[in-house]
């Protein structure tokens, strides 16, 4: 009786061990998550998304991006056919509205919107 417990027991250490040493074996060296560093707060001002940098305008607003937009003002009658987009918004025709989009970026963010893209 007390060898065949003692055998069972054996039998089930070993089974244990064949388990864990299969299980070791099989898996892969554990891919450790890449640490990526905690990007800093330099990029906390990131306006893309917001801001159309091509056009000066802010992205929902911009006639040029979006065709749903560019569809707003043309039914409003608001389009510039020469250099299709939103006239009020055509910085080509009348460079002064280009100022006016400026402000808002400033009033968001208190400094000069980027350079337009060209
Ligand atoms: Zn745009
Ligand atoms: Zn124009």
């Amino acid at each position: 009786m007390r060898m065949r417990l003692l055998s069972l027991a054996v039998l089930a250490s070993s089974l244990g061990l064949g388990i864990v040493g299969c299980g070791a074996g099989s898996s892969a060296p554990s891919s450790s998550p890449a640490s990526k560093s905690a990007t800093a707060k330099a990029d906390a001002h990131d306006h893309s998304g917001w801001w159309c940098n091509e056009h000066g305008i802010p992205e929902e607003e911009c006639s040029m991006c979006s065709p749903k937009v560019a569809k707003a003002f043309r039914d409003k009658g608001d389009w510039c056919d020469k250099h299709d987009r939103a006239k009020s918004q055509c910085f080509v025709c009348d460079p002064s509205l280009k100022e006016k989009f400026a402000a808002k970026y400033r009033a968001k963010y208190g400094e000069e919107p980027p350079p337009i893209e060209n």
